[in-house]
């Protein structure tokens, strides 16, 4: 880094949402340049003009600002390399094209695709990888004319130097080296005068002053061609840094077969930001200590580039909900409510905020904070708090209360209950112990009815949890209402 400011970008294509594997390089980049005082700059690349949309452009951005992933300069927040989409600043290739076409290191194309394809399928033929034979590299006169004549709109080809050794020092794969007779000329900008992506990043990175280009393996193979543009052009190349691929758990290529694959559906789930950041953190870098668990100001400090490994990533979703869960318990029950809410609201668990009493909602909720992932899974876990009508969950449930003693040990729940003082967990107790003692009963055949009574179900939190939170009138509404679809059973009916 020799003193100079760490300057590192995330230059999305904003052809889809923004993916796990895209906001994997964004979090590098940022903790890099967080971690050094440096920049990090956002620069769209929207070459491909057909897949290319505003808004992906938008989402990639919420999705960046949601996990805190918030850039210097580029797209929006301006910055002195303006502009920093790459469709604004076709006149900047231009500009290049003209220089290297001038010198002799890139060249017009007039091969048609039925041209190109033919001379792909003979090589296929023969067993050699396709390369373009560079057949308009010497065009003359006569033949460029009659191609202009016929209409042909050409392309721009860089004209790959032969017998040439290009030498990546990857901060992350170390030394890679390709030899440049295995790189076809390739094109630089297309019949439509849009620039191809190893080109206009190489001039991007140049031009922005990028000191540090940290991105997928995937891209391994394209940084020889953009290596030569930065030869052709007489730039210095950044350093760069290509980390590890990220597979699913059967180790083939991530894809949405493994989990959600976009940060917007873990958003939509219920993640926190700084579960998914943890998790997105540990593809690829290890931590120097055992240890999994980091805020991001942890992560910023921790993080080094030495420390990443070459070898593939492995998307573990079941990871991911154990380290969401361990932020998840971190959170004051104000804090787990706010991530909570939109999930009840979502589930129709409850119609709208006013409902219920916020003080009693953010008890409830936060009974379930020990025992989920992510906010998704909180409405099931607390539903039984919110219906007062429900059925037996089996069968075996509704014979708890069909049983000899549990009408009187139920009446005597509901005296209790309206006698008692009051039911915090500690007057809940009081309740149950006098219960069992009147009743002569194993506590038992006491406990049992009493939770069948009030949730319809065999399992769940302590008694001295439910009961203080459903109340003394929803706790006589529900026994009530158990015992008359008991009694509704006695008589024959069918429900
Ligand atoms: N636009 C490229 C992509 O989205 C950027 C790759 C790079 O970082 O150079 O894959």
């Amino acid at each position: 880094m020799e003193g100079k400011q760490v300057r590192v970008r995330f230059a999305p294509s904003p052809t889809g949402p923004l993916h796990i594997g895209g906001a994997r390089s964004a979090l590098f980049n940022w903790l890099l340049a967080k971690k050094t005082g440096g920049k990090f700059i956002l620069r769209i690349e929207d070459t491909d003009l057909e897949r290319s949309s505003a808004e992906s452009e938008e989402g990639i951005k919420d999705a960046l600002r949601w996990l805190g992933l918030t850039w210097d300069e580029g797209i929006d927040a301006g910055g002195e390399y303006a502009p920093y989409r790459q469709t604004e600043r076709i006149k900047v290739y231009e500009e290049y094209t003209r220089k290297l076409v001038g010198s002799g290191q890139a060249y017009h194309c007039f091969c048609s695709d039925e041209e190109l394809n033919q001379e792909r399928q003979a090589a296929l033929v023969k067993g050699q990888a396709p390369k373009y034979s560079g057949k308009c590299r010497r065009l003359d006169a006569a033949r460029r004319d009659l191609y202009e004549k016929e209409g042909r709109k050409p392309a721009v080809r860089f004209l790959v130097p032969p017998d040439q050794t290009i030498v990546i020092d990857d901060l992350v794969r170390g030394e890679v080296v390709f030899d440049s007779n295995g790189i076809g000329d390739f094109i630089i900008v297309k019949s439509d005068g849009i620039p191809t992506y190893n080109y206009a990043v190489a001039i991007d990175d140049a031009l922005m002053a990028i000191t540090h280009v940290i991105r997928g393996e995937e891209h391994l193979s394209n940084t020889p061609r953009q290596a030569l543009v930065y030869r052709g052009l007489g730039f210095t190349p950044p350093k760069f840094a290509h980390i590890s691929l990220i597979l699913g758990k059967d180790r083939s290529k991530m894809s949405k077969r493994h989990g959600a694959t976009s940060v917007e559906l873990y958003r939509r789930q219920g993640y926190l930001r700084e579960g998914l950041l943890n998790f997105l953190a540990l593809l690829g870098w290890a931590p120097p200590a055992e240890r999994e668990i980091f805020t991001a100001a942890e992560l910023v400090e921790q993080f080094s580039l030495a420390h990443c490994a070459k070898s593939p990533a492995i998307f573990d979703p079941e990871k991911l909900n154990w380290i969401n869960a361990q932020h998840i318990r971190k959170l004051s029950d104000e804090e787990f409510y706010a991530l909570a809410l939109p999930q009840l609201l979502g589930s129709g668990l409850l119609p709208n905020e006013e409902t219920r009493e916020k003080s009693w909602l953010l008890k409830v909720v936060a009974t379930a904070r020990e025992h989920v992932s992510y906010a998704a899974q909180v409405p099931e876990h607390i539903r039984l708090y919110f219906e007062d009508e429900f059925d037996f969950e089996s069968e075996e449930a509704k014979a708890v209360l069909m049983e000899e003693d549990a009408g009187k040990v139920l009446s005597s729940f509901k005296l209790l209950v309206n006698a008692a003082k009051d039911l915090t967990p500690s007057g809940v107790q009081t309740v149950l112990k006098e219960l069992v003692k009147s009743s002569g009963l194993p506590g038992k055949k006491v406990y049992m009815p009493v939770r069948v009574a009030i949730t319809g179900r065999m399992h769940g939190p302590e008694l001295t949890q439910i009961i203080p939170l459903l109340g003394r009138p929803a706790l006589i509404k529900r026994v009530d209402y158990s015992l008359s679809k008991i009694s509704a059973e006695r008589a024959g009916g069918t429900e």
